[in-house]
């Protein structure tokens, strides 16, 4: 019998060879299947026959933050609190960074797993997410970003420079996520952890579309590093944090709707505020724009009803929903989100007011996520599954579940 630990209502069995999941940053599927189709991701193509392919929904609002905190708790924003990169604090009328601990709720399988005895890894893109998924983790944990600042003291490791063999990575390259591969094959053959944690930047998501050759280089690179985790014998799980999609009209102009300037000419300045959670300190691929804005009722003299009403007639809205809604239906938390919670259509982003946002990094046509069509996201195994066929809607937050206990 495996030793198992339970985490948010869950069980896990402590994984007795190294198992690995890896969080691909805004893995649209078709990424992975245009990249096969083009030959350049032949370790892939090769599970469809030895492993398991399989797709399951992400977390809504489809942004990264949320999404790796599910991933790594297994459970959904309304478990472990953190619905974005920002929220409103009604009590202090302030907009807080969620990227602080403080914030998360419920704890990590990865910490927990640690706590149980076993060893474990994790290796971030960017460094904005580190302190959320090493929360209570002893262990090795470290970005990408911020790799020549590691001490094994703080991050469990050192020296991790010279043994990748690369300079830090600039945080807007595609070099950012080939560092967390190269890191994490250099941890697996020397450390061996039980259990490892890989999460990737979508830099190259925002800019290249399924298939164009960027897209494929960056998709080969990951192929040709799970191909020799494999090697080493370690047992993979793939998942995303969320999809990806063009938001532009046909000849590439970015579909906005700048939600707080509509507002704002309909029912005046004071009425209401637009929070965009996608909002972060690495803005320039997508200008803070996604396909998710919540809106809180500064003003009670308008009816809540009616702003609905008035926001869902607007050409690009998928949907409106109450706070209590929204929190039903996409499990969040219901004490962090906007009265009123808007998602753009699948070719529309969500602004707040036009003179908020910086588009002069938009060099290429704009790429987002945030709503509903990005929620499908690819879950691949380099091993036979079993018990799962048509059991359950899968989530991509049941990826260690499905990595841990239903191996074949
Ligand atoms: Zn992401
Ligand atoms: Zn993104």
């Amino acid at each position: 019998m495996s030793r198992k630990i339970e985490v948010n209502n869950r069980t896990y069995s402590i994984p007795s060879q190294p198992t690995i999941v890896v969080c691909v940053d805004g893995c649209e599927q078709d990424y992975v299947n245009q990249a096969i189709l083009a030959g350049k991701a032949p370790f892939l193509a090769s599970l469809r026959s030895s492993g398991t392919v399989l797709a399951g929904d992400c977390v809504v609002p489809s942004f990264t933050n949320p999404n790796n905190l599910s991933i790594v708790t297994g459970a959904p924003p309304s478990v472990h609190g953190i619905c974005g990169n920002f929220f409103f604090d009604e009590e202090t009328q302030t907009e807080v960074l969620m990227n602080d601990p403080r914030y998360l709720r419920a704890p990590t399988i990865l910490a927990e797993m640690a706590r149980a005895g076993a060893s474990v890894a994790v290796v971030t893109a960017k460094d904005k997410l580190r302190s959320l998924l090493g929360h209570r983790l002893e262990g090795i944990c470290f970005s990408a970003e911020k790799a020549d600042q590691v001490t094994r003291q703080q991050h469990g490791i050192d020296d991790i420079l010279a043994r990748v063999g690369m300079p830090v990575p600039s945080v807007y390259s595609a070099e950012l996520s080939e560092f967390v591969f190269a890191a994490g094959l250099s941890i697996l053959r020397e450390e061996r952890p039980d259990l490892m944690y890989l999460s990737t930047t979508d830099y190259v998501q925002h800019k290249h579309a399924p298939g164009t050759p960027e897209a494929n280089a960056f998709y080969a690179m990951m192929d040709h590093y799970l191909q020799r985790l494999h090697d080493e014998g370690a047992v993979l799980g793939v998942t995303a944090d969320h999809g990806m999609n063009a938001k532009t009209d046909a000849i590439g102009r970015p579909n906005i709707v700048f939600l707080q300037d509509r507002l704002d000419e309909q029912y005046g300045a004071q009425a209401t505020r637009v929070i965009l959670p996608i909002t972060d300190p690495y803005v320039v691929h997508h200008g803070a724009l996604g396909s998710y804005a919540t809106v809180y009722l500064r003003d009670g003299n308008v009816s809540g009803r009616e702003i609905m009403a008035f926001i869902a007639a607007i050409d690009g809205v998928e949907a409106v929903l109450t706070r209590a809604e929204a929190s039903e239906r996409f499990e969040l938390p219901s004490d962090r989100i906007g009265d009123i919670v808007v998602l753009g259509e699948r070719l529309t982003v969500l602004g707040s007011a036009a003179d908020k946002h910086d588009l002069s990094g938009l060099t290429v046509p704009l790429r987002s996520h945030g709503g509903l069509s990005e929620q499908k996201v690819p879950l691949i195994f380099n091993r036979k599954l079993r018990d799962i066929a048509g059991t359950r809607r899968l989530r991509n937050f049941d990826v260690f579940d499905l990595a841990l206990n239903h191996l074949a």
